[in-house]
């Protein structure tokens, strides 16, 4: 069986003094029953990653670029993240997607490029509301999942995270029966892809507006191997609550 992840996505929020919520994960990371991770954003990496050197909390970076130098004013190489102490990192947020214009192909370049630096790579894809409307989320997200994901990745290099865009942020979420039917279809796109053993290993995560009270339901969802948190990830005691209902 898969063991759960419940990983959290600060986006662009927390200033140093946010390591005071850190440290409350911390003292409970311990007892969790999954596995937890915590991407803040680029500049509290270091201090988030030597505050949790040895503790089950694996912190990841939210993007990385393809390449591993070079002149690329403003962007973080995988590299430079594993040298902060990551141990993971998301890439093709939709957020990414949508802010950066990131497509599919280079997403599946920067899951690479996290490898090639050691380094989970939190692929997310998702369909936006007109695509679920006009009925294609599912073929939507089969070809994203397909263009983002290299036929290399195993389940210890790779975490898929399912986030339909129009329940991001805005406390809206898909039926439970939508969740499992789409977590059914990227399986079995993964095991067409990837082969039996990776294919059945690597975890899918559902993100999108999971709060401490929905968490017990969707996680209970066949397929679901975790959640991809945003806004409730930024306070210690939600956080917790939702790796709690696991
Ligand atoms: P919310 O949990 O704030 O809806 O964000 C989800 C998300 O985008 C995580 O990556």
């Amino acid at each position: 069986a898969r063991r759960k992840l419940i990983a959290g996505n600060w986006k662009m929020n927390g200033l140093r003094a946010a390591v005071a919520e850190l440290d409350d994960v911390l003292d409970d990371a311990a007892g969790a029953a999954c596995d937890l991770m915590l991407c803040p954003p680029a500049t509290l990496v270091p201090v988030f990653a030597s505050r949790a050197a040895g503790s089950p909390l694996v912190i990841g970076g939210q993007d990385c670029h393809a390449r591993a130098t070079g002149a690329h004013t403003g962007d973080i190489a995988a590299e430079m993240l594993a040298d902060a102490g990551a141990k993971a990192v998301i890439v093709g947020h939709s957020e990414r997607r949508a802010d950066h214009g990131e497509n599919d192909a280079l997403v599946r370049e920067k899951a690479e490029a996290a490898w090639r630096a050691r380094l989970t790579a939190v692929i997310c894809v998702g369909e936006t509301e007109a695509e679920r409307d006009a009925g294609r989320a599912l073929e939507v997200v089969a070809r994203s999942l397909a263009g983002s994901t290299p036929d290399t990745a195993t389940a210890e290099t790779t975490v898929i995270a399912y986030e339909p865009v129009w329940a991001i942020g805005s406390g809206r979420t898909p039926t439970l029966d939508e969740i499992a039917e789409m977590h059914a279809h990227i399986r079995a796109a993964l095991r067409e892809h990837l082969g039996e053993i990776q294919g059945i290993g690597v975890r899918v995560l559902y993100g999108g507006s999971v709060k401490p009270d929905n968490a017990a339901e969707i996680l209970a969802v066949r397929g679901v191997d975790g959640a991809l948190v945003g806004g409730a990830s930024l306070k210690a005691r939600d956080f917790l609550a939702i790796a709690g209902a696991v």
